[in-house]
């Protein structure tokens, strides 16, 4: 059998493994993608990117690409809520409460303020050609659709996997020196012994996909997530929720849409044949007839991998956990763990880490998707909260639960309360909405991060106020800066393999101690002076503001763009803290 070398093979072509191969590929790393489908997904399933998964395609030059073929800003700034899409019944078709979402309305400035990237929309059907064309661009990597990884043994040097080509029907043997598991647990994880843990099955799902011209029935085009909530159609979930998936615009004119509806626990035999006719009924367009293109079912869930790492095995995306699409943690989640994990598996390959960072990516991305995976099954149930707050009774005749509504429109007392109680109890998901926090705010504790015993900024229970920190662990805080006429964020400094040194005025030390350090780790580690003449100057004194480090105090930022270490002033022998602090993020 032909065997091909390679150091990394990546099993799965979804979001998560295309992203880690033109990652390695920028960082200099040959792969090997196997994905056993011959086409990228044909569902659209995610579609919401996080303002931090913006940051990391921005670093790989795809964000632009993205805004131009996704939502526009004012078409993803809002939610809402309504009694159905059409009907002419008198509580047909009336907007129940609508609110504030990703980074739009009263949020706009904050969410501006925190990042250099604003909060992007592109259903995943379109995404993944951008990932995919932009993983094949590279001559390091090689991509391959219709091959499918069917088993792998390693040993103490590497991995040998067996691959099936299914248009050559040829077999062939991959050997690598890690395994990349981004095939959503199917294969890698259960063979080296990482189980998936939590409660699966919990409520089933199913979502349709269809082009149908509905702008006739709506007259607002700020929300990305329509819901509707009526007596007849069971509450939240049973009601269903629509979401634009253009793919020439995401207002009221987009050409095709999904539709999200929770199988009626009554009708446990629901089949395809009836999805239209459910769909007529709930959105009360009796002659409604969609082209509908795909129809998935999903089960709610939330799961996590008992570990992150088998041998030389590593499990990525939803490989690694799964939850609710509430809040659209998973593929954004996904490709932050590749971001983790692709520079540490370079800097091992090439000689500049010990293979213990390795080991740091489980204990910095795990705890991170216990919180995320939780925090979606929160926000998928919570949605039931809100037909209380309607003043629903669960199982109820519609009749009982149209009274209710009825006192919700009224202009009386009664009216007023009710809709005074159902803003309390609609404003708590804000925690799927408005997740700031927990979208850029995480941090990491492992021995790739140099501690400085200081505590972290204050916790946002309800997941919304993010405040920067140039805290080990963090995320490093965003700042425009500028030079000449060049205006770039403190994030454009950092990333693509490199490490970066933030100093100020007086940071002159700071460059022959990163000039020493660079060359004794085989390292690319690049200085800047903010405010040194010459170098790029932060005009507004934003960064001052952020930097908590003085004049001659340093930042070190690793390669994903999170704080390795920071000296508050430049101690005695900046070469040896500098090194040291090295030497503990490479494990050296
Ligand atoms: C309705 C819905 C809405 C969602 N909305 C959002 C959202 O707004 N935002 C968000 O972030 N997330 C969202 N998600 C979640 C998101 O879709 C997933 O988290 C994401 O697809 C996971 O990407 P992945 O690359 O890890 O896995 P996948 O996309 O599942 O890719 C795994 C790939 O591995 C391949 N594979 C498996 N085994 C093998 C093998 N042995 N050999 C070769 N190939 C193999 C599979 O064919 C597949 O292509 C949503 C999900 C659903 C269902």
């Amino acid at each position: 059998m032909k065997t091909i070398e390679t150091p990394i093979l990546i099993c799965g072509g979804g979001g998560a493994g295309l992203t880690m191969s033109f990652i390695l590929s920028a960082l200099g790393v040959e792969s090997i993608l196997v994905e056993r489908h011959p086409t990228t997904s044909h569902l659209p399933k995610a579609h919401y990117l996080n303002q931090r998964t913006m940051e990391i395609l921005r670093e790989y030059g795809l964000a632009d690409e993205i805004y131009t073929k996704g939502s526009q800003a004012e078409n993803m700034g809002a939610v809402a809520w309504y009694t159905s899409l059409a009907g002419d019944g008198p509580l047909d078709a009336k907007q129940i409460y609508k609110m504030d979402a990703f980074g739009g309305g009263t949020t706009a400035e904050t969410y501006a303020r925190d990042s250099a990237c604003r909060s992007g929309n592109l259903p995943q059907l379109r995404l993944e050609p951008i990932l995919r064309a932009k993983a094949e661009s590279s001559p390091l990597a090689s991509v391959r659709f219709n091959n499918e990884l069917i088993s792998f043994e390693q040993d103490a040097d590497g991995v040998t996997s067996i691959i099936r080509d299914s248009v050559s029907d040829e077999t062939y043997a991959v050997r690598s020196k890690y395994l990349v598991g981004a095939d959503r647990g199917r294969t890698i994880g259960p063979a080296v012994g990482i189980e998936l843990q939590g409660p699966t099955g919990l409520v089933d799902m199913v979502s349709t996909h269809f082009s149908a011209d509905l702008s006739l029935y709506i007259d607002d085009d700020d929300p990305l997530l329509r819901w509707y909530i009526n007596p007849e159609g069971g509450g939240s979930w049973g009601s269903g929720a629509i979401v634009p998936m253009g793919p020439n615009s995401y207002d009221r004119h987009s050409q095709e849409w999904v539709m999200h509806f929770a199988f009626r626990p009554d009708d446990p035999d629901f089949d395809e044949a009836k999805i239209v006719p459910r769909m007529r009924e709930l959105l009360k367009l009796p002659k409604l007839e969609p082209v509908v293109h795909k129809v998935s079912h999903w089960l709610v869930e939330c799961i996590v991998a008992s570990k992150y790492r088998g041998g030389r095995a590593f499990v990525v995306g939803d490989a690694a956990h799964r939850h609710p699409p509430t809040t659209g943690l998973g593929l954004n989640s996904g490709i932050q763990d590749v971001h983790n994990l692709a520079w540490k598996l370079a800097a091992v390959l090439k000689g500049h880490a010990a293979e213990t960072l390795l080991d740091s990516y489980e204990t910095e991305r795990r705890p991170v998707a216990l919180r995320n995976t939780k925090w979606a099954l929160f926000t998928f149930f919570n949605h039931f909260v809100i037909d209380a707050g309607l003043g629903m009774i669960p199982n109820a005749p519609p009749e009982v639960n149209r009274e209710a509504f009825v006192t919700l429109f009224s202009d009386s007392e009664q009216g007023q309360t009710a809709r005074a109680r159902l803003h309390e109890v609609i404003q708590t998901q804000r925690t799927e909405f408005t997740a700031h926090y927990l979208e850029i705010g995480f941090n990491y504790d492992s021995t790739a991060v140099v501690a400085d015993g200081t505590p972290p900024p204050p916790f946002a229970p309800m997941g919304d106020i993010y405040t920067p920190t140039t805290r080990p662990g963090h995320r490093l805080p965003h700042a425009w800066l500028t030079r000449g006429g060049e205006k770039v964020s403190t994030h454009d400094l950092t990333g693509r393999g490199r490490f970066t040194l933030f100093t100020g005025t007086k940071g002159g030390v700071w460059k022959e101690a990163a000039a020493a350090a660079a060359k004794r780790f085989g390292i690319a580690l690049d200085v800047v002076a903010i405010g040194a003449p010459g170098d790029y100057a932060d005009t507004d004194g934003t960064w001052a503001s952020l930097r908590e480090t003085g004049e001659d105090g340093a930042v070190l930022v690793r390669p994903d763009t999170h704080v390795g270490w920071r000296s508050r002033t430049a101690p005695k022998n900046p070469e040896a803290a500098l090194e040291a602090a090295l030497a503990t993020v490479l494990g050296r």
